[in-house]
């Protein structure tokens, strides 16, 4: 099956159930509808010239434009890129040309993004870029025009000609460890990931998402808009960009049946002042995910009633999710754990320098294999290389898997720092740094050091009102209580860390800047 073909059954099945609301822009769709808006935006596309295998760009905040898209170009059989709104004219540059994109989606602004000037910027450095359309702007008004160009008869035939295991959208990577990398995923990949999140988080009809994560990212365009898809579910958008009253607003007026996020969403929820006030008694699921998930967060969300909250784990490169919990898990796996392994997919730790299967309880790089495994990073044959392994897709990741197949993200491996000969795991080092009363977040990072080849340096977020830390005090805190090749060397006291819009720390950025720091 097709993206296109999924969406067909499911507005044939459910034509007046609700597919979509955009809060934002008071647009709300049953099915019926959006099919129907879906095949007028594909003939439109197909009238301007858009082909199977050719690439187009998105580039906006969410809104329902950017549904409409994804699954118009699906029908097309072109391949979506999906640009990350934060974006700059050099990233956005870099994107455009690395896919070869022909034509472009985007939004005319959203906060300090001027997306038309920045765009203005880029186009005279991408000769491939022939066409631009801006959400709102005649250029959409014109494209929409043009749908009677070509026949709903010929969208059929165009449709079929579809094969599954042909890519569909280039995804780039967060961005966390480097600069990021195309990940170039197949109908069979993502719809078949999106269909599995729906099945664990049992969805129907009845299901209402609340999807505050963005759709650049897998998250928001699979473990949300395909899970819906697959399931006739309703994909709820509370606003553009990520709000957490508007989030919450979102849940209680659309009577939401299932809310997302990375965990600083979540965390910023449940801190605001009134959110006593909000009655989120219609959430029964969810998903947590997209970075180390704080066992406290995830026992508020159950304590908060949603009991069948699931925290997932997974990469773009692999559409993404490989581990989820289950409803039926114990609390103590929903809360310690990232779940055992997804339907359909194998997974196994293997010893990072040697290759070789660890046994349970040892932690080491984790690897998946299966139907979710992408085709390759866009035109990288030598990074895909390094990364997929007669099947197995390397992540990166340093798990643990117990007895019972539940699986434990520890770390990354880019991230270990090998201090004189010792391995350090920055988790361990940055949740004993919790433990001192005065301090608010801890990031631990290795630095480069003649004597030892690295050292570390804790970057801190002191409390309000706390006085800032010095680095004699955390050798002071840390001495007597944890190996001394694991106390911080160097210790630098920040209001914020470096972070990607996914909401994950980007220790690149610490690392380059403590080093310039230190000369
Ligand atoms: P890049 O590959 O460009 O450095 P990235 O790896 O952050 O960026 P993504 O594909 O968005 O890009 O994120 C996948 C990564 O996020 C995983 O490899 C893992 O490190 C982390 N991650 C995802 N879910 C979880 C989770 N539940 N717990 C811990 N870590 C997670
Ligand atoms: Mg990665």
């Amino acid at each position: 099956q097709t993206i296109g073909d999924s969406l067909d059954a499911t507005v044939a099945a459910h034509p007046e159930r609700d597919a979509l609301v955009d809060r934002a822009q008071g647009v709300r769709l049953t099915w019926a509808e959006l099919g129907a808006e879906v095949d007028r935006l594909a003939r439109a596309l197909a009238a301007a010239g858009l082909a199977k295998g050719d690439r187009v760009g998105i580039w906006a905040p969410n809104c329902s434009e950017w549904v409409l898209t994804q699954f118009a170009t699906a029908k097309l059989g072109a391949v979506l890129v999906n640009i990350n709104p934060a974006y700059r004219t050099h990233e956005l540059t870099y994107v455009l040309r690395q896919a070869g994109i022909r034509m472009l989606v985007t939004a005319e602004s959203f906060k300090t993004s001027d997306y038309v000037a920045m765009v203005a910027t880029a186009r005279p450095e991408c000769p491939d870029l022939e066409q631009v359309f801006v959400i709102g702007r005649e250029s959409w008004t014109d494209l929409l025009e043009r749908a009677g160009e070509v026949s709903p008869e010929r969208l059929t035939m165009l449709q079929r000609e579809l094969d599954p295991h042909e890519p569909i959208n280039i995804q780039y990577t967060s961005g966390t460890t480097g600069f990021p990398k195309g990940a170039t995923l197949s109908h069979h990949n993502i719809l078949n990931n999106g269909y599995l999140v729906g099945e664990t988080c049992r969805y129907t009809e009845a299901d209402r998402i609340c999807i505050p994560v963005p759709f650049y990212h897998c998250f928001g365009m699979v473990m949300g808009n395909l899970a819906a898809l697959t399931h006739g579910a309703c994909m709820v958008i509370p606003a553009p960009g990520f709000d957490p009253a508007s989030t919450l607003a979102a849940v209680v007026e659309e009577r939401c049946t299932s809310l997302y996020g990375v965990p600083t969403m979540f965390i910023a929820e449940w801190a605001l002042p009134e959110f006593d006030s909000y009655d989120l008694s219609s959430v029964r699921t969810g998903i947590m995910a997209g970075s180390p998930c704080p066992a406290s967060m995830m026992t508020k969300l159950i304590e908060s009633g949603i009991d069948e909250m699931t925290i997932c784990y997974g990469m773009t490169e692999t559409s993404p999710v490989s581990t989820q919990n289950h409803t039926d898990d114990t609390f103590e796996q929903k809360v310690g754990t990232v779940g055992s392994v997804h339907p359909h997919l194998e997974i196994k730790v293997v010893d990072p320098v040697t290759g070789e299967t660890l046994p349970r309880g040892v932690p080491g790089e984790f690897c998946t294999k299966g139907y979710s495994v992408m085709l390759g990073y866009w035109e990288e044959p030598e990074k895909t290389a390094e990364v997929l392994v007669d099947g197995w897709m390397h992540t990166g990741d340093i798990a643990v898997m117990d007895a019972d197949g539940f699986v434990e993200i520890t770390g990354r491996i880019k991230d270990m720092v090998i201090r004189g000969g010792e391995n350090v795991y920055p988790r361990e080092v940055e949740e004993f740094l919790y433990t001192h009363p005065d301090v608010l977040d801890a990031q631990v990072i290795g630095v480069p050091d003649e004597k030892y080849g690295e050292e570390l340096c804790a970057w801190v977020r002191m409390k309000d009102g706390a006085e800032p830390l010095t680095v004699e005090a955390v050798r002071a805190f840390c001495d007597g209580r944890l190996a001394h090749y694991k106390v911080p060397r160097y210790v630098k006291v920040v209001e914020e860390f470096p972070m990607t819009v996914t909401g994950k720390v980007r220790k690149v950025e610490m690392r380059e800047a403590t080093v310039a720091e230190l000369g």
